[in-house]
């Protein structure tokens, strides 16, 4: 079976978040499973293609009919960890993939739109039509609808991924027209969103964990809810939970780290740790470490960041943020924060996002915190436990599915200071005092099967669902 999945991000070409990781995590364990699979990606200005082999440009262009006027685009092709990917490059006035970022331009909505159609137009110059079409998220929403409603073409099945539901895509419906929407079908109105188009048109919709797919379906869906309970009527809707990569969060292999561990030999995580303290000049100390490695955004509870970070240097731990963030006042939040604290020879605050050493701080910590107001899935707790860290977390979504009180980390119900800190008290305690419990946890945590191989053959069933006549070959 031929699938093409078709998404904003890609790890580690175009990674922002934990759709990236998804994607090529789920491409290369379909791959396993015998799937066809190609990754289908705007080639962006701002690609990091040191890891994509083979990367050539094809002879030739397709266009793309986009507000009013034809556009040439350009093919180019490559593979990354083993899996056929294909940059579209547009040869637009706007230049939409030429801005340095993958999103954050006020007119993500119209360059996303473009990359669904060029991806639809790009789909039928293909030698054949793949069975499936997996998009993700908002971004590539348009496109079940833009498929479906074209005329007289065969047309794919479409699977639907939301990454997190907050992030709709809402635009008005002259620049849905500009994409080729038809007027009769998406009539003049106020404003339309996107993604609620992608639930209406796909042909199945998951999401990335069971616990969120039933929140969604409830008061925290919003607006989506309604139409996603009747895709669920339908039997079109499930929550599956993300596995994570494990050639590459792996610490008995991680390339990014100077020495190996496994869950046998632990000695090296201890030398990762004070190696990390040398680097970032934390005094001697005998933990525990705590870390949060995230995008400070309002999702992710910048604020119980904060507090956990403050009152682990009062508790006498130590502490380091490994954060991004995409707005000046959240930024400059934490800025102010780091001065303040930067004489404090028990805490670190890196306010970038950097890959490499999010591996390190993954291995050298003893906690990590995710105090997430809500979180679809969630990639760092299970990245954390694989490391031998203990997760702290709030117990929503994908944390809820994945950190069990007591036994491979620590939970706690709500979303507030009073809540997290006692979580804190109860982990420190067993740090302090029970260090065979932690190590018992720790063992749990790092046995925990957290692999591509389930999810990965749910999707082979769904796909199959859809497409009746194409045998599961493993
Ligand atoms: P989200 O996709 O909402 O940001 P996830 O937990 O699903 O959250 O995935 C986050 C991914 O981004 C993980 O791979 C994590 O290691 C990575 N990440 C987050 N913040 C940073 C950062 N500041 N530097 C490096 N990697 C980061």
């Amino acid at each position: 079976m031929e699938i093409v999945q078709i998404a904003a991000e890609l790890a580690p070409v175009a990674k922002v978040g934990g759709l990236a990781d998804v994607l090529l995590a789920l491409s290369k364990a379909l791959q396993a499973k015998k799937e066809q699979v190609e990754i289908v990606l705007p080639r962006y200005d701002c690609l990091d293609v040191t890891e994509v082999e083979d990367l050539n440009l094809l002879p030739g262009s397709f266009t793309t009919f986009f507000d009013g006027h034809y556009h040439q685009n350009s093919l180019w092709k490559g593979r990354v960890h083993g899996v056929n990917i294909t940059f579209i490059e547009p040869d637009d006035p706007w230049g939409f993939f030429e801005r340095n970022t993958v999103y954050g331009s006020p007119d993500d909505t119209e360059r996303f739109l473009y990359f669904c159609k060029a991806a639809i137009d790009y789909l039928y110059c293909r030698e054949r039509l793949p069975e499936i079409v997996h998009v993700h998220d908002w971004h590539l929403s348009a496109l079940p609808a833009l498929l479906k409603t074209q005329e007289e073409k065969k047309v794919p099945k479409i699977v639907l991924t939301i990454h997190n539901h907050t992030y709709q895509g809402i635009t008005s419906a002259a620049t849905l027209y500009k994409a080729g929407f038809k007027k009769e079908l998406f009539p003049p109105r106020d404003h339309y969103n996107l993604l609620e188009e992608g639930i209406r048109y796909a042909d199945y919709i998951t999401t990335v964990s069971p616990t969120y797919a039933q929140e969604i379906l409830g008061p925290s869906g919003g607006d989506l809810s309604a139409l996603l309970r009747e895709a669920k009527k339908k039997g079109a809707f499930e929550g599956i939970l993300n596995g994570i990569d494990l050639d590459v969060w792996n610490p008995k292999k991680d390339s990014f780290l100077p020495i190996h561990y496994d869950k046998e030999h632990k000695s090296g995580k201890k030398e990762i740790q004070k190696m990390v303290r040398k680097m970032f000049s934390l005094e001697e100390s005998n933990g525990p470490l705590v870390s949060s490695i995230t995008r400070l955004v309002y999702q992710k509870s910048p604020e119980l960041i904060k507090e956990g970070l403050l009152w682990t240097l009062k508790a006498k731990g130590q502490f380091i943020l490994l954060g991004s963030s995409a707005d000046s006042a959240t930024h400059e939040a934490f800025y102010a924060l780091k001065r303040t604290l930067s004489s404090n020879r028990g805490c670190h605050i890196e306010l970038a996002f950097n890959e490499r050493l999010s591996h390190l701080v993954y291995a050298a910590s003893d906690i990590l915190l995710v105090p997430s107001r809500f979180e679809p899935c969630g990639l760092t707790q299970l990245y954390a436990m694989r490391y031998g860290t203990l997760p702290l977390v709030h117990k929503t979504g994908g944390l809820a599915d994945t950190v069990i009180d007591n036994e491979n980390g620590f939970t706690f119900e709500t979303a507030t200071k009073e809540a997290e800190i006692g979580a804190f008290e109860r982990a420190f305690h067993i740090y302090r005092e029970l260090p065979e419990k932690w190590r018992t946890m720790q063992d749990r945590a790092m046995r925990s099967d957290f692999s591509w191989d389930n999810p990965a053959m749910r999707y082979s069933v769904i796909y199959r669902q859809l497409v009746p006549s194409s045998p599961l070959l493993s």
